[in-house]
């Protein structure tokens, strides 16, 4: 939910919380409703450009390293080699960017459902695209519920779920049939990685239900890695990691160590130390 209390800034206030997130702007430079959703993109005062779908905040220039940087590589150096990569949503391009680093990677195929989100991308943020030209890259735009459907059995080795919140277009991603049918074009060894939202605000029910959801779905490990991403609710968000055949908690981190990825937050140190859950997460996960 968005109001504009203040005049030149742009607040997402989180109403069940009782808090909200402001940043103030100098310019509204984009303004679009698409058949699925209403984007906005702002010039702001400290953190370059924002863009906004349906009132909440995507990205920023200023932090969407944390974010992006965070649903590619800790999942990319889980899998033994990952050659065929499948983004869901992460249409901002950001996620793209960050797996086409990853040399040994073949293919990438990015779904989603809306095109207004690339286009504005490749307007506004011009390095968060910057790797679209790679030959490796395919940008389809459809439902991925439906490309995932059609998709042949065990035919994926990672799958990024990069999607908005589980309301409107982005709800059927978080659904426990989805799931499973991610598992079942996951090739033995796979790896898929879902946005599950605040460790402040989710720990008792968005990411303990995905957590069980993906047990259910056939996945036989599941890790959630929390990480700083200050204008996103509370500040703080997470990622989820679900394996088939593949254990969540540990990863290649010699390969992560020796790779030279050009990074701003992502490093194998930090990925072991994000795999350790705080204890209260620990409480309402695991025990
Ligand atoms: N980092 C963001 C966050 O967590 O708030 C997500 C960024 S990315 C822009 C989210 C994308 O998911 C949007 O571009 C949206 O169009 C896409 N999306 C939502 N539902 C989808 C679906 N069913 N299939 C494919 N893409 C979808």
């Amino acid at each position: 939910m968005s109001e504009q209390p203040m005049d030149g800034w742009f607040t997402e206030v989180f109403d069940q919380q009782g808090s909200a997130i402001a940043l103030r702007v100098t310019e509204k430079l984009l303004d679009v409703t698409s058949p699925y959703q209403h984007l906005e993109v702002f010039e702001t005062e400290t953190h370059g450009r924002l863009m906004v779908l349906d009132g909440c905040v995507m990205l920023t220039d200023r932090d969407n390293f944390l974010y992006h940087e965070m649903m590619s590589h800790p999942v990319l150096f889980t899998h033994a080699a990952p050659k065929r990569v499948v983004i869901i949503g992460g249409g901002d391009c950001g996620t793209l960017r960050e797996v086409l680093k990853h040399p040994g990677v073949e293919k990438v195929t990015q779904i989603d459902i809306d095109e207004e989100v690339t286009r504005a991308a490749e307007r506004f943020f011009p390095t968060l695209v910057e790797r679209n030209d790679d030959p490796r890259a395919e940008l389809l735009f459809e439902d991925g519920v439906k490309w995932v459907d059609n998709c042949p059995d065990e035919s994926i080795d990672v799958m990024i779920i990069d999607s908005t919140d589980p309301v409107g277009p982005a709800e059927g991603l978080f659904k426990t049939d989805f799931l499973a049918r991610c598992h079942r074009i996951l090739a033995p060894g796979g790896v898929m990685v879902q946005q599950s939202e605040s460790p402040l605000y989710h720990t008792g029910t968005i990411i303990r239900e995905l957590r069980r959801d993906m047990r259910a779905a056939g996945f036989d490990s599941v890790a959630t890695l929390p990480f700083p991403q200050p204008t996103y609710p509370s500040g703080w968000w997470s990622c989820t990691l679900a394996g088939k055949g593949c254990d969540t908690a540990t990863f290649r981190s010699n390969d992560a160590d020796s790779a030279d990825l050009a990074l701003e937050y992502y490093s194998s140190a930090l990925h072991q130390g994000a795999l350790v859950l705080p204890p209260f997460m620990r409480r309402q996960l695991v025990e």
